[in-house]
């Protein structure tokens, strides 16, 4: 297939307007679904479309023969949904081109790094009518939603999905010369603390200083989450954290993009967080507790003296390896109860949770990946963890137990959900040059 038929492809892929989140597109979804069957049944793959509740999953193959080793490519075809869409300076569904960049919602995340292994198929079996492994694509479409209906999909259908190994484009690169290869996640925990007071909101100059007001309560919780050193103070917290090892404390600080740049990609003069940790380190391998929302009492114009009857705290947890979700949720909870605020009665609500990711990133299928991604993007390529989260690739490891390969393809300022979103098209070609490398590479 010609570079411009690639292309083309990739812009008919990009015109569906699969927003997961809005069911008003669910005829978008079922298109796109439709749309990739017919594509890989065209490649000779056998396809086959998976109802799930929600959107489907499509689910594609060669024929596996016995003795070869076989690989799972994962991707998602749903979006996120565009608004603000007087932001965006095209259409989000009619893509736009200007030079390396193409413009369009799910340009990046996800079409644009799925459709490479895709093509990549496609271009090797065009050149040697047969692959070297048994390779399922399994491309899902609640992703942006947080894949509810896969977990049970993956579980009801271990053996339609094995696999020695997963192969995943849906991280970043460091930079447009830093490819990297990801092997580490950080899982996430939630709760919400709601803080009930007085039966009715009270007048701060009848009640005030008498009563315990719930919206100091909800300040002094935040407050409290960490010492002077950024350190999380809830007990036992740290009791599972995996220390970081020496070389990936050198070889983040090789990265191409550093502190200083950092500052200025999220505007600010100054970054903050534990002691004792860089930057990378902080976000990709020490836990965090966030506040993600706090409020209470007036937020509108002017002044209401008012101390409100109830407040509430948002919180959320980047765990690390060997952190446990539930386990966490537990210790939070514990000191939660063991705070005492005399007139205030404090309810805590479990939110979602996922657990954190790692594999081991010195293993022979991990070097030979770098060693790929080396040849093709012809750059020193970078071995990093990420702060965010992939439930579905912890997933893999349990129902499969198969790691995976996370090779970005997109670059940090892609804008992701957001506004503009965009794909260096030079990254989506090697994209498809780097699958049939790996073809060979992951054969052997
Ligand atoms: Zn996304």
């Amino acid at each position: 297939m010609s570079k411009e038929a690639q292309l083309s492809t990739y812009l008919e892929f990009l015109r569906f307007a699969s927003v997961s989140t809005d069911s008003s597109f669910t005829p978008h979804l079922r298109g796109c679904a439709e749309w990739l069957k017919a594509r890989f049944l065209k490649m000779g793959l056998k396809a086959t479309i998976h109802e799930t509740p929600r959107h489907p999953i499509v689910v594609a193959q060669n024929e596996h023969k016995a003795g070869r080793k076989s690989l799972l490519i994962y991707g998602h075809y749903d979006v996120q949904p565009v608004d603000p869409l007087n932001l965006w300076d095209h259409p989000p569904f009619e893509p736009h081109i200007d030079g390396d960049k193409i413009y369009a919602r799910g340009s990046a995340d996800n079409k644009g790094q799925i459709l490479p292994h895709i093509l990549g198929v496609e271009a090797y079996l065009a050149q040697h009518k047969e692959l070297p492994l048994n390779i399922t694509f399994l491309v899902e479409g609640e992703e942006e939603i947080g894949s509810p209906n896969l977990k049970p999909f993956v579980e009801k259908n271990r053996d339609l999905l094995k696999c020695d190994v997963v192969l995943v484009s849906d991280t970043s690169m460091v930079g447009p010369e830093a490819p990297a290869i990801t092997y580490a996640l950080r899982g996430i925990a939630t709760c919400e603390i709601k803080i009930k007071g007085p039966s009715h909101d009270l007048h701060s100059g009848v009640n005030g200083g008498g009563v315990t007001n719930p919206a100091w309560v909800a300040a002094r919780i935040g407050a409290q989450l960490h010492d002077e050193n950024f350190h999380v103070q809830i007990p036992h917290f740290y009791d599972d954290v995996k220390a970081l090892a020496d070389w990936e404390r050198e070889e983040w600080k090789k990265l191409p993009v550093q502190e200083k740049e950092v500052m200025e990609q999220v505007g600010v003069d100054a970054l903050y967080g534990e002691k004792g940790f860089s930057y990378y380190e902080r976000v990709w391998a020490r836990p965090t507790a966030e506040i993600n929302g706090i409020g209470g009492g007036y937020q509108g114009e002017g002044s209401k003296t008012v101390l409100p009857k109830e407040a509430q705290v948002k919180l959320s947890f980047r765990l690390v390896p060997d952190q446990n979700p539930e386990r966490i949720l537990d210790h939070v909870e514990t000191w939660v109860k063991g705070l005492k605020f005399p007139g205030c009665k404090l309810e805590f609500k479990r939110g979602h949770s996922g657990k954190p990711y790692i594999c081991n990133p010195k293993s022979p299928i991990m070097e030979s990946t770098l060693a790929c991604v080396e040849e093709v993007f012809g750059d020193k390529t970078f071995l990093i963890r990420e702060g965010g989260s992939i439930p579905v690739i912890q997933t893999f490891k349990e129902q499969l137990g198969a790691d995976s390969l996370l090779v970005g393809l997109a670059l940090p300022d892609c804008l992701a959900h957001a506004p503009n979103e965009n794909m260096s098209l030079r990254n989506f070609f090697k994209g498809i040059e780097l699958c049939q490398k790996l073809l060979t590479a992951l054969a052997k």
